[in-house]
């Protein structure tokens, strides 16, 4: 196949989405004005610190910026451009303004103009629904991270009320340890919060200081300690809590001496919405980002005339799904870089 590379657009191998020497975003690029981030993912802020030293503006949304001071990465207030949903800002010859993206608290799609008129979107991470889409923008830079065709979880949507009864079924037996990754969490407390599951959430201090600025952006994130406090050992004595660990940490989770149920949340679980290892162990499918089949929904909605993938962070999944773009539907579709 015939590599196409589109002037204005292109992505480096540490991740940055490049736009016309002037923007990058989710990564350092040298010589840029502005640097912006869509959310608080590790591999979404690769390079701050160097684009907080070397570029003039650093462009997220507020709940973002917050989130990533919370988190110990810093923005300065004299690079710190706090962009609103919707609010376009000026670089240049370029607009660039973010849209709202389900994935985890503050996330953003990137949307930009150029001065010849070319219209370019990048998604970062994202599910749907709530995502926005922009139709029939000319390039369309997507995460693909679930590109190939059989990673499909066609229950994605009734997550958001399967995830809440488990826990609340849970609940009514024994404390429920979650372990999921950063961001997830964060979601999670809020789905459970919409969904009124009200029972004391035991976080560490870092994820705690997190949960405390959703709360100051006006999220209701109800009774919540960090582990180590006074008040979490009191709420553990009552056995009806919730508490969150890093996902890596369900390689070391202790099931002896205590009936506490233990749930593992993995986007890589495609066979069924939730399977119990044992009595109190289980693993549940629940993920941030689109399926194969959102992500064909979204393109095809957008109608762009160009699509990138991003194989910086998809890899083959971002190829094989440029390829099916480009078979079934005939979308000038290449993966970058
Ligand atoms: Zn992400």
């Amino acid at each position: 196949m015939e590599r196409f590379q589109c002037k204005q657009v292109s992505i480096d191998p540490t991740g940055a989405i490049v736009v016309a020497d002037l923007l990058s975003v989710d990564g350092h690029h040298s010589g840029v004005i502005a640097r912006a981030t869509t959310h608080i993912h590790q591999d979404h802020i690769r390079g701050l610190k160097r684009s907080i030293r070397e570029t003039a503006m650093h462009i997220a949304s507020p709940l973002t910026h917050d989130l990533l001071s919370a988190y110990g990465h810093h923005v300065p207030y004299y690079r710190r451009v706090d962009a609103s949903y919707g609010t376009k800002i000026s670089i240049e010859g370029l607009y660039v303004k973010l849209l709202p993206a389900n994935h985890v608290p503050g996330a953003a799609e990137v949307y930009i103009e150029t001065n010849n008129g070319t219209s370019i979107l990048y998604t970062g991470d994202f599910k749907l629904p709530g995502t926005e889409i922009v139709e029939g923008v000319d390039v369309l830079v997507i995460d693909a991270t679930y590109g190939m065709p059989e990673w499909r979880r066609p229950w994605q949507q009734e997550m958001e009320y399967i995830l809440p009864d488990l826990i609340d079924e849970s609940l009514s037996k024994s404390p429920v340890h979650i372990y999921a990754y950063n961001g997830k969490i964060e979601e999670v407390v809020l789905l459970l919060r919409r969904m009124n599951v009200t029972a004391p959430i035991v976080v560490d201090k870092k994820r705690f200081k997190g949960l405390k600025t959703l709360e100051r952006h006006g999220y209701k994130i109800g009774d919540v300690f960090y582990s180590s406090s006074r008040e979490a050992l009191e709420v553990k004595k009552d056995k009806w809590y919730i508490e969150f660990h890093g996902f890596y940490e369900w390689r070391r989770r202790n099931i002896n001496g205590s009936k506490a149920i233990h749930m593992l949340l993995t986007g890589w679980e495609f066979r069924a919405p939730y399977t119990w290892l044992t009595s109190r162990e289980i693993v549940v499918s629940f993920s941030d980002h689109a399926d194969f089949t959102q992500l064909v929904d979204y393109v095809l909605e957008t109608k762009p005339k160009l699509v990138i993938t991003d194989a910086s962070r998809g890899g083959t999944a971002a190829r094989v799904f440029s390829e099916y773009l480009r078979q079934r539907y005939g979308i000038r579709a290449y993966a970058y870089p």
